[in-house]
């Protein structure tokens, strides 16, 4: 296949270049590199399965030759990325996933489009299932994220259903692993870092808030298998393992061997302001029609990721 990657030299999307070529495919990774970065694909230099364009997909795309697929995964993904991008990231959902599926109509390429499980919000159901339809505010400071991957999902249904066009929709849950940025305001960075630094590792609120966090290697796998299945709805892609972030603070200062201190801190801006209290996929139907489920520990995926930031962290 030659496949175009959106968002290429981000975090998931640099991890998914490689994957497609360790596969034999041919890999076009494009991104304006506002929140990706080239040291992401630079170990890719000179493969000659692999190029890079330096483009906003906000703007029409244009892709000389065949393309049998485009995985669009262009878009600010943490709360500080929205709050910081708010008019980027409700681009690159809209308008971007507009250019990207116009582009795959026009080659008759299969597009996949990374969503989210924002799309459920501050969920009322638990685990979340893909028949969940979600409890978003749409004002609030996660809407612009939220909305944009809500109207992408549409968008896409209304490509496949009115154009014919041959399409795959994956909501990731949390996502962690090397490439990550440290600045990106998420936890995993900020609490591996601060680790890593000796400094007291921030915990929103009580700690009582829970997550389920995914090593991305697995994530990539789950999103390799949709795109050769034949299922067109929405699939949950993610790791089931729920912990309280407190627990999840605790056990990197255990694998970091750290000294640090834990600060319980209320943010008073909008990095607070709906964070969802609870977040676990309900993977069924990864595991039934793509005979997918995590396989990597989250002590063995941290320690990967550990030693990744030991080689990025200034301390
Ligand atoms: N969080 C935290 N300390 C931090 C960063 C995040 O306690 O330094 C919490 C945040 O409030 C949320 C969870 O960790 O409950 C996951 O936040 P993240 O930004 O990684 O992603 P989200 O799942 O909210 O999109």
């Amino acid at each position: 296949m030659r496949v175009l990657i959106t968002g290429g030299a981000g975090f998931l999307g640099s991890h998914l270049c490689d994957r497609f070529l360790a596969e034999g495919h041919q890999v076009i990774a494009m991104d304006n590199l506002i929140t990706g970065n080239t040291a992401n694909i630079e170990h890719l230099a000179g493969n000659k399965n692999f190029l890079f364009i330096d483009h906003d997909v906000t703007n029409y795309i244009y892709i000389e030759g065949q393309l049998d697929a485009v995985l669009h995964f262009a878009s600010p993904a943490s709360p500080i990325d929205y709050l910081e991008l708010p008019i980027q990231t409700m681009k690159v959902g809209a308008l971007g996933t507009h250019k990207a599926l116009g582009l795959a109509k026009a080659k008759g390429a299969r597009l996949l489009l990374a969503s989210t499980s924002e799309v459920y919000g501050d969920p009322l159901v638990h685990p979340q299932t893909e028949d969940y339809w979600g409890n978003v505010n749409p004002i609030g400071p996660r809407g612009v994220y939220d909305e944009a991957k809500r109207f992408a999902e549409a968008l896409t249904m209304a490509y496949h259903r009115y154009h014919g066009v041959d399409t795959r929709i994956v909501r990731i849950f949390n996502t962690y692993g090397p490439r990550m940025r440290q600045e990106d305001g998420r936890v995993v960075p900020n609490f591996i870092a601060q680790a890593l630094r000796g400094e007291p590792l921030t915990v929103y609120g009580d700690g009582t808030r829970t997550r389920s966090f995914c090593y991305c290697k697995d994530l990539v796998d789950g999103i390799y298998r949709l795109l050769l299945s034949d299922e067109v709805e929405p699939v949950n892609i993610g790791n089931p393992s729920e912990m309280t972030i407190l627990d999840f603070a605790k056990k990197i200062i255990e694998l970091t061997d750290s000294n640090s201190d834990i600060a319980f801190i209320q943010p008073t801006d909008m990095r607070i302001k709906d964070d969802p209290k609870v977040r676990q996929p309900d993977i069924s139907k990864a595991k039934r029609i793509l005979n997918w489920e995590p396989r990597i520990s989250l002590d063995a995926g941290l320690q990967e990721t550990i030693d990744y930031f030991k080689t990025v962290v200034k301390r």
